[in-house]
């Protein structure tokens, strides 16, 4: 006879993976739920709340209606790799092989796991500047390497050189690059490029560059990517997807560039994760990749447009900003608020706490600062707002921040 309690008792802590016991669900995704939840504005978690552009819906389902309904070859539809690759020349002016450099997976997050999945070993180390777009925790452990975390310093996110210099050494076998950055808006510059390239020759190391938001630009910010960076094309893996750049986040298509060598091992990791992403979309992202130029600088403003909104919005509320040059996130520090009530708002952070009693009380959905941290005391005192927003949500919000007393 087995009673409930009796079931449980058998899936101990050695029935569960280690492993996954070392981080917890995602607080970005979390926040949407609990936005849902209590009917609030969502400025937490980075996806679009307007529609994606017609012509990639229109060639989604034109794809549909031509059949192309079965799996893709494994490590990505060649009308796809082609237009990646064409692209990726066009604009960083770097060529790969659509045959062996390139392996498209299911969204940008599967392609970071899976290309660190696929050059990590025992001992390993990843150098990780911090704050980190929060996934990046969890492919550490999942991978199996050991993080170093080298500091962005407020105002303006820059690095100690030092800092940097000692994070590398003979176990380090990459760093982890997101430029433009989530959550900072940094763009890293070519100067800040080349020091790192230099770190990485000495020590051997790849660098991995998580580039998704490499077309949300402001104040004459260029997007570089490290592989463009001279003697980094061989050992540089670059992440990107259509999520940002097309609006297009629940599609989940992204993808690697990187040498043949490691392509190798990041096409069979990925093949016996998820065989492939979805075809038809693979199929409307290589007529996307073809957008002319105008698309991107339409992108770019009328991002810049509501960086603008947001700005204003926080500033009068009562936030420090930390006005961005890329991506759609602003930082905020919320030293200027009060701590709120520690019984109502459990949790060990300031921010949190004050996440908390922003989507229960105030009716507005952020992220916190800690979430993008190692130790969470780190960012107690910032919280993420994001404005990849329309008009009417940004005004919505700033109805109700007014109710915020600073
Ligand atoms: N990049 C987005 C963010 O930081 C969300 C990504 C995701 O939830 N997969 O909010």
């Amino acid at each position: 006879m087995s009673s409930p309690d009796t079931k449980m008792a058998h899936i101990s802590r050695r029935m569960l993976s280690a492993k996954a016991e070392q981080f917890t669900e995602s607080v970005i995704r979390e926040m949407t739920r609990l936005a849902l939840k209590h009917g609030a504005v969502n400025l937490s978690q980075g996806f679009p709340d307007f529609a994606a552009p017609e012509e990639i819906k229109e060639a989604a389902r034109q794809a549909i209606s031509d059949n192309i309904n079965q799996y893709a070859i494994t490590w990505g539809a060649k009308p796809l790799r082609d237009a990646i690759v064409e692209k990726f020349e066009r604009t960083q002016g770097v060529k790969y092989d659509p045959e062996r450099e390139i392996t498209i997976c299911c969204g940008s997050t599967e392609a970071m796991m899976s290309a660190m999945m696929a050059i990590i070993n025992p001992g390993d180390e990843i150098v990780v500047f911090e704050p980190f777009y929060e996934n990046y925790g969890p492919d550490a452990i999942l991978s199996g390497a050991t993080p170093r975390f080298v500091k962005l310093r407020t105002p303006d996110w820059s690095f100690d050189e030092k800092e940097l210099a000692a994070a590398f050494g003979p176990h380090t076998k990459a760093i982890i690059l997101n430029t433009p950055n989530n959550p900072t808006g940094k763009v890293f510059t070519r100067a800040e490029l080349e020091f790192i390239r230099d770190l990485c020759v000495r020590w051997n190391a790849y660098c991995i560059t998580d580039e998704i938001y490499e077309h949300i630009l402001y104040d004459g910010a260029e997007h570089i990517s490290m592989a463009r960076i001279e003697g980094m094309r061989d050992r540089t893996i670059v992440i990107n997807g259509l999520s940002k750049t097309y609006s297009v986040t629940g599609w989940r298509v992204g993808w690697v560039l990187a040498p043949p060598e490691p392509t190798q091992p990041i096409r069979k990791v990925h093949d016996f994760l998820t065989v492939g992403a979805a075809a038809p979309l693979q199929q409307a992202g290589a007529s996307a990749m073809r957008f002319p130029q105008s698309y991107y600088d339409k992108l770019a403003s009328s991002y810049l447009t509501k960086r603008e909104r947001l700005l204003k919005i926080l500033t009068v509320a009562g936030f420090t900003v930390f006005k961005p040059r890329g991506a759609y996130y602003i930082m905020t520090d919320i030293s200027g608020f009060a701590d709120p009530d520690p019984v109502r708002f459990q949790a060990d952070t300031k921010d949190v706490r004050f996440a908390k009693y922003l989507v229960e009380e105030i009716g507005v959905a952020v992220v916190p600062g800690s979430s993008f941290y190692n130790n969470a005391q780190d960012g107690a005192s910032q919280v993420r707002f994001t404005f990849c927003k329309k008009e009417e949500t940004l005004a919505a919000a700033e109805e109700r921040l007014a109710k915020l007393h600073a």
